[in-house]
């Protein structure tokens, strides 16, 4: 039985992350472990509140008050049992996941702070590797279907190993060098090292799963050879179109890149130098790309834009400006605009803020300044409202506002246009609809019959834990498809959206 009092007993309590003049000098997690005695503490805070809303406000349905009270009781194998149960990689939310379930905890209804989810959630991954590490699930006798994943990010992992367990012969395709998606090397190693995607991969493999790097899928095989090959298809190729800013004057300046350019070249040094190789942080076309020593500009508010941040920091940047287009949001939940359970609009600081930097608020980006040669030297910029009329939005000048901020990297984090516009999808005989995502029936099924998506491509650029749900519930509908026995968990349907309160 949960103790009830709890969260009165004890205050919300994080680990303190590790100082910011050492963690910048490195690229280790940012967090250390919490340590046995906070997080049994913290699990207390969680009472059992019968109606737990954190379940809808986590796609995975993670059987959050079930674990809390296990980990509060020290019954570590039964939570890692427990948690596995919902969610294939908690290593990956526990780290990465915004929590919605804790703005959705009951707690947060009479004015307390949420339960600590997600940090009890990396605490129980954590309890596994100190157990003597991942071991592989027992899979039954082969089914004699197989199918092609294409895409190794979460929502093609989740799904690789939903279907191995099945019993399944899963062939994941990546076209990158490495296995893992935006996880191997979009987001940096401060947030996850990667050593935990290696470990997961590990089990996938020891249950069957089969990898193949290096294949691009449409350009190295053709759809037509997939589906030759292969029972059914998954697409879960993300959504990587990085939107761009042409009309800016200025755009075509040297010094002027797509965010992810630069985080994918600084994450592939790290990743070198964990191999012992030296490498340089290069674009694809072989151009240098490195904060040191420059003045960069970040345009946009999201995880890309304080991820760059991060690394901008750690590279030793001279300065860095991160530029938002919306006025700074308040500090607590507008309970009239966003009422509880559902995510409410609040400024959040990633722990990249906390190694400095400025924000600026409610500005938008005028002109590129050219030095005379070409490279970028500055970025003018005005103060701005924003207003949507008609489903648009519209951005208004306030005249005499502009300044110049000195700029000789600017990084453009304003979003995604959906998954690529790539040979792939024509081979196979899908399209983009107006968001750039691929559309699924209600069965996960593209209007290709047998070939099925989730993830990033499905929904558009989201979040790893409903990348994990859709991969999962795209897993079922797969075994369903191919006749398997029973039934596989699916978390969420193709429309399910997270809580809203219109
Ligand atoms: C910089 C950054 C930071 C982020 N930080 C967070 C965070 O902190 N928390 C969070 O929850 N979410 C975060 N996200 C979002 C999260 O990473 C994504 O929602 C998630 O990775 C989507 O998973 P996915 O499996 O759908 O696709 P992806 O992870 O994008 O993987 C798709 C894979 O498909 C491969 N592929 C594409 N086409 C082909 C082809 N033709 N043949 C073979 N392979 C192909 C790609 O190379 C890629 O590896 C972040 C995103 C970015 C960009
Ligand atoms: S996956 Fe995310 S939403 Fe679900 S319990 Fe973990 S932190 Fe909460």
């Amino acid at each position: 039985m949960p103790d009830p009092n709890g969260f009165l007993r004890y205050d919300r309590r994080l680990p303190a992350r590790r100082p910011v003049p050492v963690r910048i000098s490195d690229w280790r997690e940012v967090y250390p472990p919490a340590g046995e005695e906070l997080i049994r503490e913290q699990a207390t805070r969680c009472m059992d509140c019968g109606i737990p809303f954190c379940h809808d406000g986590c796609p995975l349905g993670n059987r959050i008050p079930d674990w809390n009270d296990l980990v509060r009781t020290g019954n570590w194998d039964a939570a890692v049992e427990s948690l596995h149960a919902t969610n294939n990689f908690p290593e990956f939310t526990g780290r990465l996941c915004p929590a919605p379930c804790e703005a959705a905890c009951v707690l947060g209804l009479g004015g307390q702070q949420p339960v600590t989810i997600k940090q009890v959630e990396v605490e129980i991954a954590n309890a596994v590797v100190a157990r003597g590490g991942l071991r592989p699930r027992p899979v039954p006798a082969p089914t004699g279907r197989s199918v092609a994943v294409v895409g190794s990010g979460p929502a093609g992992l989740a799904a690789a190993q939903q279907l191995a367990r099945a019993g399944h012969a899963v062939t994941v395709y990546e076209r990158d060098d490495a296995i893992g998606g935006l996880l191997r090397y979009g987001i940096p190693d401060f947030k996850l090292e990667k050593q935990h995607i290696d470990t997961r991969l590990a089990q996938l493999a020891a249950e069957g799963v089969q990898f193949r790097t290096r294949v691009n899928v449409g350009v190295d095989v053709t759809a037509e050879q997939l589906r030759a090959e292969h029972d059914a298809v998954l697409l879960a190729c993300g959504a990587l179109q990085g939107r761009d800013t042409p009309e800016t004057p200025g755009r075509e300046l040297r010094g002027v890149h797509q965010a992810m350019a630069h985080l994918v070249a600084a994450n592939r040094v790290v990743a070198a130098a964990g191999e012992g190789r030296p490498a340089l942080a290069v674009l694809p076309d072989g151009t240098p790309i490195d904060a040191a020593g420059r003045h960069v500009v970040i345009i946009g508010g999201g995880d890309t834009a304080a991820d760059c941040l991060g690394v901008a920091h750690r590279q030793g940047a001279a300065g860095v400006h991160q530029l938002d287009l919306y006025p700074e949001p308040p500090t607590s939940r507008d309970a009239e605009r966003d009422p509880w359970p559902t995510w409410p609009w609040v400024l959040r600081n990633y722990p990249a803020h906390e190694e400095g930097g400025d924000r600026v608020f409610a500005v938008a980006v005028q002109e590129f300044v050219d030095d005379g040669t070409g490279q970028v030297k500055g970025v003018r910029i005005a103060e701005v409202t924003v207003e949507k009329r008609d489903g648009r939005r519209i951005v208004t000048a306030l005249p005499g506002s502009e300044r110049e901020l000195p700029a000789d990297l600017v990084l453009l984090a304003i979003g995604f246009d959906g998954t690529e516009e790539q040979p792939l999808l024509a081979q196979f005989g899908v399209a983009r609809n107006t968001r750039g995502a691929v559309d699924a029936r209600p069965d996960w099924q593209t209007d290709a019959d047998g070939v099925f998506v989730a993830g990033d491509m499905h929904r558009g650029a989201s979040l790893i834990v409903w990348a994990i749900a859709e991969g999962r519930a795209a897993a079922a509908a797969i075994h369903s498809y191919l006749g398997g026995v029973g039934t596989l968990p699916a978390p969420v349907d193709p429309a399910r959206q997270p809580l809203a309160a219109r």
